[in-house]
């Protein structure tokens, strides 16, 4: 960086010198040129006067040596005047290129808007503008959705011309005194000038922005289609007006709302609410406590209980995780796994789970199985399954013990891929089962093409049963699925001895949920197999059946 600096800060020197020398070398020209021309009155005016005396009274004529340096003079005049004009045109050219230096350093060569670097500025000085005549300054951040996977599907090539479309449809749409911005990727940025209490007007124009988006790219015979997610922010009212920093805020804000849109669903516009900071702040302290809880051992695997809901006998565990945070107690995954699948460090936190979890399960008796969740970023890693396998050799533990657990939307991802991994995992003898069954759009066909061993009906049908007569269609019409597709059935979130009952109505289902206990520590879990004589030791490796009904002690049978 030093020496980008230097280099940079010597080039300025360098050009600033030859233009210093240029200019004096101009001056120098043009200082001969008027000596020549003066030259050239004086010499001119005595031979021109003796040549007419000559003509008119046939006497004398010009001094030869005056006439010599009239000649002279004219070739130096010319001479001059070339110098002069071929320097002048020099330094034109110059300052062309100079001008054009400028602008590329300030525009996207890709789509000839403003560019990152240039942005801070110019929205500094469309604040002061809009200050100036009463008016809001309105930022947008306009981020195209999935446009990665459409770059990757269809090529750079029309990659670019969707970004360059992209910004030309937002040109033609904003209002006069208006600025766009590449913020670099897929990321742009545009701020324009309304008058006061124009929020219809505002979100009017996202709308449209919305849908000019919306239509697909044709390039190379090539359809791209896109949406996009946009974020606004209005310039507060503020006594001290610092335009700099309300530009910068505008940014931030505007960033935050994208963000928002983009979790709602995209290709739709989000206003920023301070609320969002406040998000924001949680979310990084999370990121923060997953960077130096992770190596410092703070995420640890807690069991849920599997039960087979006919004979009652406990079959095994869902491993979930668990954040033990120093400040803030035991923290439910809901929060830090999404946090962990942004950062990129779902893998590594998955993988230290798990490996203790066969830890913990190696102790256990042998026919108590473990399931553990999978993201579906681990899904998109084609070296997943190799890496899972090699923490089974690693921890000595038969694969046929354990479950992975995928949710439908993995199934959206890339079918291919998950097909093969799944295939694979099960020609090692893993089981793979379809997790919060009915929450997503998995279609019948792509049920059948892909081997599960299980569904799992989602804990929002199992809980409401009873009080919801949708709940029960939809769990009846998956059971009937299940029978269909010979896929055995497990219902999550049974919470009450009467869910218990109305489900055993439907079929022979597995079951988990609070009824059997909430989710315990390894040591927990350890010590309440051994006092049910499930431990691994070869004399206690025998199931007893879990006691049920309302009269179950506290559910929490093994
Ligand atoms: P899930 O796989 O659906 O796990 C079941 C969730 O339901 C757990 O929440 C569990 O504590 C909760 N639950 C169990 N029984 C009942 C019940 O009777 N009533 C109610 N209301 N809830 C019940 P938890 O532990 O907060 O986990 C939330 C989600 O986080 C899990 O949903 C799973 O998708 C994800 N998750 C947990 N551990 C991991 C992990 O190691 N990796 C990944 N990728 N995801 C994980
Ligand atoms: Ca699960
Ligand atoms: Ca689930």
């Amino acid at each position: 960086m030093a020496n980008d600096g230097d280099s940079g800060a010597s080039g300025k020197v360098g050009k600033a010198d030859t233009t210093h020398v240029r200019a004096e070398r101009d001056l120098v020209a043009l200082g001969i040129l008027i000596a020549a021309i003066i030259l050239f009155i004086g010499t001119g005016s005595t031979v021109l006067t003796g040549i007419v005396r000559s003509w008119v009274y046939g006497v004398g004529g010009p001094d030869v040596l005056l006439a010599n340096a009239l000649i002279l003079n004219i070739a130096l005049l010319i001479f001059g005047w070339r110098r002069y004009v071929e320097l002048k045109r020099e330094i034109v050219e110059r300052c062309k290129a100079e001008e054009t230096a400028q602008r590329l350093a300030h525009t996207d060569a890709l789509t000839g808007c403003l560019n990152r670097r240039s942005i801070d500025h110019a929205m500094a000085a469309l604040v002061e503008g809009a200050e100036a005549s009463g008016d809001v300054v309105v930022v947008m951040m306009i981020d195209l959705d999935k446009f990665k996977r459409s770059n990757d599907l269809h090529g750079h090539q029309v990659g670019d011309a969707v970004l360059v479309e992209t910004a030309r449809r937002i040109k033609a749409l904003l209002p006069e005194r208006a600025i766009v911005a590449r913020l670099g990727g897929d990321e742009f940025i545009c701020a324009a000038v309304f008058g006061p209490g124009s929020e219809i007007a505002i979100e009017r124009l996202a709308v449209r922005i919305n849908e000019a988006l919306a239509h697909p790219v044709v390039s190379t015979g090539i359809r791209a289609e896109v949406t996009a997610s946009i974020g606004i922010a209005i310039a507060p009212k503020t006594d001290q007006p610092d335009a700099e920093r309300l530009a910068k805020t505008l940014l931030h804000r505007a960033d935050l709302a994208m963000y928002q849109a983009k979790k709602a669903g995209r290709n739709r516009f989000c206003w920023f609410e301070p609320s969002m900071e406040k998000e924001l702040r949680f979310r990084s302290e999370i990121e923060r406590g997953i960077r130096e809880g992770l190596p410092r051992g703070e995420f640890v695997p807690y069991y849920e209980k599997q039960i087979d809901l006919e004979t009652g006998e406990l079959t095994g565990f869902e491993m979930l995780a668990r954040w033990q945070s120093p400040r803030h107690g035991v923290i439910s995954p809901e929060f830090f796994i999404p946090v962990a699948e942004e950062i990129g460090l779902i893998a590594p936190l998955s993988e230290a789970l798990i490996t203790l979890a066969l830890q913990d399960a190696k102790a256990w008796d042998p026919k108590l199985t473990l399931s553990v969740n999978i993201s579906p970023l681990q899904l998109r890693d084609p070296w997943f399954a190799q890496r899972l396998l090699k923490l089974l050799v690693q921890a000595n533990f038969p694969p046929t013990r354990l479950e992975i657990e995928i949710t439908e939307t993995c199934l959206h991802e890339n079918i291919g891929v998950v097909r093969s991994l799944i295939t694979s995992l099960k020609n090692q003898g893993i089981r793979i089962s379809l997790d919060d069954f009915g929450t997503g759009y998995s279609s019948l066909a792509q049920l059948r093409t892909l081997p599960f061993d299980r569904i799992k009906i989602d804990r929002s049908f199992v809980s409401s049963l009873g009080r919801s007569a949708d709940s029960a269609t939809i769990i009846e019409a998956i059971s009937s699925l299940g029978r269909g597709m010979d896929l055995p059935i497990t219902a999550e979130g049974i919470e009450t001895p009467e869910v218990l009952a109305a489900l055993r109505k439907f079929g022979k289902f597995k079951g988990q949920g609070y009824l059997y206990g909430m989710p315990a520590s390894g040591e927990d879990v350890l010590e309440e197999l051994a006092g049910h004589g499930l431990l691994s030791e070869p004399d206690g490796a025998f199931l007893r059946p879990i006691p049920e009904g309302p009269d179950a002690p506290a559910a929490a049978n093994c």
